[in-house]
């Protein structure tokens, strides 16, 4: 499932980055009829807070209602049935997927006791930034947990 993310839900589209999902970002003050244009013309579902927006025809849209971050991904993933999410396994800031990267081949982009310490790299193919198990890995987590409610939410209905 491909997701575009408006720009006004830009922390919720880094959010699903971070959980492994494919989620375009809206450029910033793209009109209704580009969104439009990017969401079929790379077969995604279009999540907005605009009613108008979501409405249009021919779309696939989810009219985001929700107000809090957790609220938000629990909504989307509940209604869309997301997949179980794979944490880490996209870039947060260009949504390609991350590849295996070799000590060797990180060793001049990360910190010596990084390198040192963590057991696995993995690096984006189109900015080269380099990813590791870090501290906020704990967070992404516990979001990823929200799965499961969400889950759990759909089967009692
Ligand atoms: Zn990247």
């Amino acid at each position: 499932m491909k997701l575009l993310v408006d720009s006004m839900l830009g922390t919720l589209g880094k959010w699903l980055r971070l959980l492994g999902y494919d989620a375009a970002i809206a450029v910033n003050h793209a009109s209704d009829a580009e969104l439009a244009r990017q969401a079929r013309a790379e077969g995604r579902v279009l999540l907005t807070r605009d009613r108008g927006l979501a409405g249009r025809r021919g779309l696939q849209t989810l009219l985001v209602e929700e107000g809090d971050l957790d609220a938000q991904l629990l909504q989307v993933m509940q209604a869309l049935c997301l997949p179980a999410p794979q944490p880490g396994s996209r870039c947060v800031h260009c949504n390609a997927l991350l590849q295996p990267a070799s000590h060797e081949e990180v060793a001049h982009d990360v910190p010596p006791y990084v390198l040192q310490t963590q057991p696995a790299f993995r690096r984006c193919p189109r900015c080269r930034r380099v990813y590791w198990r870090g501290t906020h890995m704990e967070q992404i987590e516990q979001k990823a947990k929200l799965w499961r409610r969400a889950q759990g939410r759909a089967a009692s209905q």
